[in-house]
């Protein structure tokens, strides 16, 4: 059975098929996505075949997400289908910068009823790696259902791993954010962050202390283009410790799912008992590759193209 269980939403990216304001857009390309869906996938072609634990809507976007769940390999034991509910739809736009932004289409969507209850205790006990990331934490039911499975996850001594992985547009403001974040911090082992999630919240600082004090022993963050740096403190059953690792040379076609990329092959060391350092040159090499084509998953390396991308930047 899997070792690792990711919970989360999965929805449909519209890539624009032009840069500039998405009220300029004409053209879109639909891609499967959500952080998690992503992240699921990412262990999926690694070889690392996950759990994953979602909501998709009966709708023709829902079946379209869970046709790509099926062809990546990913068993539908714990994904639940919604008459009731759609697909969350997110359009994402590109401005001058480069820089992306979301439009979330997401009123009362599947991914939102999410129901942990489905995964039963005897199933639990089989899992060591409990992944959550912070989209389905923005609204309830999802909230609670996913802090209280996180809650039952701890109880059966697994390792839960986070991403906030913000997006503005889904908080009412930053101070709830930072509320429901310290909540889920307070049940975290592991937290996957890039500045984005933090800015403007009082776990901002570098060095992250504010985060370890919040609930984790490990604190990875991630640099864009500049790669990442872990930090563990005492209570990390790896030790104390402090690596970075100045991310691969590449070519970039778009970065959606880079971070998504990067927290699964964090996922694959640890899982595999990898060194630290060696877990953040593999999810720093996992998620250069990743930004070479377009989406969040078609560039998803297997362990031979990462082995040999590693290999070729040596
Ligand atoms: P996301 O943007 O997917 O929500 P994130 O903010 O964590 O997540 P980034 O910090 O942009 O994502 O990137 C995550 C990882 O992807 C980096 O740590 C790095 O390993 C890799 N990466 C991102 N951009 C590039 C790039 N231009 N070149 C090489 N590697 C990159």
């Amino acid at each position: 059975d899997p070792d690792i269980l990711v919970a989360g939403e999965a929805l449909v990216d519209f890539l624009p098929d032009q840069s500039g304001p998405l009220q300029d857009v004409e053209g879109f390309s639909r891609r499967a996505g959500g952080a998690p869906a992503n992240v699921a996938i990412a262990l999926a072609r690694l070889g690392e075949w996950p759990w994953f634990l979602s909501n998709l809507s009966t709708d023709a976007f829902g079946e379209f997400l869970a046709d790509t769940l099926a062809t990546e390999g990913i068993t539908d034991r714990f994904l639940t289908r919604d008459q009731e509910h759609r697909t969350t739809l997110a359009f994402v736009a590109h401005d001058a910068d480069a820089d992306r932004s979301f439009s979330f289409y997401r009123t009362a969507t599947a991914d939102q009823h999410i129901d942990p209850g489905v995964v039963d205790d005897d199933a639990l006990v089989t899992v060591s790696w409990v992944v959550l990331g912070g989209v389905a934490l923005a609204s309830e039911p999802a909230r609670s259902r996913l802090l209280d499975f996180t809650e039952r996850a701890r109880e059966h001594g697994c390792t839960i791993v986070l991403d906030p992985n913000r997006r503005p547009e889904l908080w009412a403001d930053t101070a709830t954010y930072e509320r429901v974040l310290g909540d889920a911090l307070a049940l975290t082992d592991v937290c996957k962050v890039s500045e984005e999630d933090l800015a403007g919240t009082r776990f901002a600082d570098e060095p992250p202390d504010a985060l370890l004090d919040a609930g984790p022993h490990t604190v990875v963050s991630t640099r864009g283009a500049d790669g990442a740096r872990v930090v563990a403190d005492g209570g990390a059953p790896w030790g104390p410790a402090e690596y970075e690792h100045g991310g691969y040379a590449v070519e970039p076609t778009d970065t959606t799912g880079a971070g998504d990329a990067f927290l699964a092959g964090v996922l694959y060391g640890l899982a595999n008992g990898e060194r630290l350092d060696e877990t953040l040159a593999f999810a720093d090499a996992v998620a250069a590759l990743t930004t070479t084509e377009q989406g969040a998953i078609a560039a998803l390396p297997d362990h031979e193209a990462v082995a040999a991308f590693r290999a070729d930047s040596e």
